[in-house]
């Protein structure tokens, strides 16, 4: 399943669903120009790295991991010889990372063991979190404040931010006040909006880090290509692209919204044009005096149609379903304002927690769809005074009950649609021919460039394909006929001593950092208890968590994600709710409060 980019969660639907397999970006490279290892290039890594083990000697795989002196004393490196850190060096492309890391592996082997200067045991760290962006980020605040300090931060990219760093189309921003989404323990006084834009979130999860000096525990530029638990030794293995690592447990932050989705197309490779996905947006191309097409209409297309619209000369959009587009009660907040919120801290915080409860309220909403019907038809009303044109406004009025797909806020989006260089196509795209984009409907416009603002692939986590579990097998390989299953997100069967952030079901209508921080919370406690109590496995109960998700998939049935006459983008190709939480955030934080043993099989080595 595919969103388009979303906010209280998943994302979206699909937008193009008419042909569709969706594929993601590895098929139509020059679209997205991906940032990571890719799957083929996966297979080829972590094929290098088993033949690599294999041959060499077991001696020299542990001199190759050796340190030549710690960088840090509170950061003992296990990788060989690690380049100067790279806070500050470009993003790196696939294709040099892929190359780097072919060499580094090699080196790291074959080249370098000899010149190791003395040999120390390959340091095995409590804990290394895999991923800096805003869960990587409050796992390792939380894990500082706890005074548990052996943990790492692998990141693959050059800078922390994950969504923040990767989207940064023209108009993004977050849709929920960043009075809320921020974090808990850092509230920022700079906000330049009550709905800052990702520049701003960016620079503020780099002051996050600088505040609270979590820049030393992070490793940039180190992807992680496979993680192995290991049975006899309760430790997992780690492949990167800077060499191995072990650990006793792993928290993989590694993102519920990041991979590209495409649909596949007939005739996609015949365009000639320039093309690229919204979350990988090509800066270098200019689209003044071009005529463009926006392959939907979800929470990522509503925020750059505005922009784009000016510039082009056309501007055609393909809409496969209407989403709810509300009005945004933004506003700017000029220096005397933050000036004053600055001295008083109490407004941010009364903010926040009025926020919380809007969000609340909308939460009962769409578990309790009834309540929804008034809304519904106040919704209908407001589209009446927003869009003058009876046939446009017929086009853009969704068809489900509000909530059913994720709630877009905007109040430039149909202004935007009604410009005279814009022409709304209510149908997919289902062939391009040549430079020409054909609708379902046969309509036909030649374009110089294509977005797509698709959305991403967000039912199978694409860390699966770099996960083994106690049985030996990837993860991706379980989940190929259904999306995952996990106990509060987090936990997940076969996969001992790890956790997942953001993992399934554990989204509710309110902002992800708040989730984020609440199951990092449960997750620091577990690590505490199992070092305390000196277990060296643990792993989800099997009957733990079948009761937990079949109460959970019985509670989704009522809500509007699931009655709400929508394809959801929450459901799987088989049609389960793999997203949403059914019950009340108070019981989400209430569950994560602490993480109960009873819940685990626990034992010691
Ligand atoms: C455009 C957009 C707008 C959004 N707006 C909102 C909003 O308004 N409100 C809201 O609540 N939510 C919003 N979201 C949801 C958003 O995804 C989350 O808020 C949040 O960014 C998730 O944080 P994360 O740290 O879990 O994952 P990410 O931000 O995806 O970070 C994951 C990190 O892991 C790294 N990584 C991944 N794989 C590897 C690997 N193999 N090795 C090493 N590192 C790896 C990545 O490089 C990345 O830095 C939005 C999402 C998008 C895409």
């Amino acid at each position: 399943m595919t969103t388009e980019t979303t906010l209280d969660t998943l994302p979206k639907e699909k937008s193009v669903e008419q042909n569709s397999t969706q594929t993601t970006v590895e098929d139509i490279k020059q679209v997205t120009q991906p940032n990571t290892v890719q799957d083929k290039q996966l297979e080829d890594k972590q094929l290098e790295a088993k033949q690599l083990k294999e041959k060499v000697p077991v001696e020299k795989q542990v001199e190759a991991k050796t340190v030549t002196k710690p960088a840090k004393a509170n950061h003992p490196k296990a990788e060989v010889q690690t380049p100067a850190k790279a806070k500050n060096k470009p993003e790196v492309k696939v294709e040099t990372q892929i190359s780097a890391q072919s060499k580094k592996l090699e080196q790291s082997a074959e080249e370098k063991a000899p010149t190791i200067q003395h040999k120390e045991a390959v340091h095995i760290y409590d804990t290394i979190v895999v991923g800096a962006g805003i869960s990587g980020i409050a796992a390792a605040y939380k894990m500082n404040q706890a005074g548990y300090n052996d943990y790492l931060v692998l990141e693959k990219a050059s800078r922390v931010g994950g969504t923040w760093r990767d989207n940064n189309y023209p108009g993004c921003g977050c849709d929920v006040p960043s009075a809320l989404y921020s974090f808990s323990f850092s509230p920022s006084h700079k906000w330049s909006h009550l709905f800052a834009k990702q520049p701003e979130i960016l620079s503020y999860l780099e002051e996050v880090v600088e505040k609270y000096d979590l820049g030393e525990k992070i490793e940039f530029n180190n992807e992680l290509i496979s993680a192995k638990w290991d049975e006899a030794q309760h430790i997992w293995h780690l492949e990167t692209s800077k060499g191995q690592y072990q650990a006793k447990t792993v928290i993989f932050t590694t993102g519920p919204i990041t991979e590209p989705a495409l649909p596949k197309l007939k005739g996609i490779e015949s365009f000639k044009g320039e093309m690229f996905h919204s979350a990988r947006w090509n800066h270098d191309y200019d689209l003044t005096g071009k005529r463009v097409a926006v392959i939907g209409t979800g929470a990522s297309a509503i925020q750059f149609i505005p922009q784009v619209q000016p510039l082009a000369k056309q501007l055609i959009v393909f809409q496969r379903t209407a989403p709810w587009v509300l009005p945004k009660a933004d506003m700017e907040l000029n220096e005397t304002a933050k000036g004053v919120i600055s001295r008083f801290p109490i407004i941010q915080q009364t903010w926040r927690n009025s926020i919380a409860q809007i969000l609340n309220g909308i939460n009962f909403g769409l578990r309790n769809p009834k309540v929804l019907e008034p809304v519904n038809f106040l919704s209908k009303q407001l589209l009446k005074l927003q869009i003058k044109d009876e046939t446009l406004r017929k086009a853009v009025t969704p068809n489900f009950t509000i909530g059913c797909k994720r709630l877009l806020f905007a109040n430039n989006y149909y202004p935007a649609l009604q410009q005279d260089n814009v022409n709304l196509i209510a149908h997919g795209l289902v062939e391009i021919d040549g430079n020409t984009v054909v609708a379902a409907n046969g309509e036909r416009h030649e374009v110089d460039v294509i977005i797509w603002g698709t959305g991403f692939e967000v039912s199978h986590p694409p860390i699966g394909k770099r996960v083994y579990d106690s049985n030996g097998q990837v993860l991706a390989e379980r989940w190929k006929n259904s999306s995952p299953e996990a106990y509060l997100g987090a936990s997940i069967e076969h996969v001992p001593n790890a956790f997942l952030v953001l993992g399934p079901n554990i989204l509710v209508y309110d902002s992800f950092i708040g989730i984020a921080e609440a199951q990092v919370g449960y997750i620091v406690d577990g690590l505490l208890k199992m070092r305390e109590q000196k277990f060296t496995r643990f792993e989800i109960k099997a009957d733990v968590l079948a009761q937990h998700n079949k109460r959970l998939q019985k509670d989704l049935k009522t809500t509007v994600f699931n009655a709400g006459g929508c394809k959801s983008y929450y459901l799987d190709e088989n049609g389960r709710n793999f997203a949403a939480w059914p019950w009340s955030l108070q019981q989400l934080r209430n569950q994560l409060k602490q993480l109960d043993l009873n819940h685990y099989s626990v034992s010691k080595k």
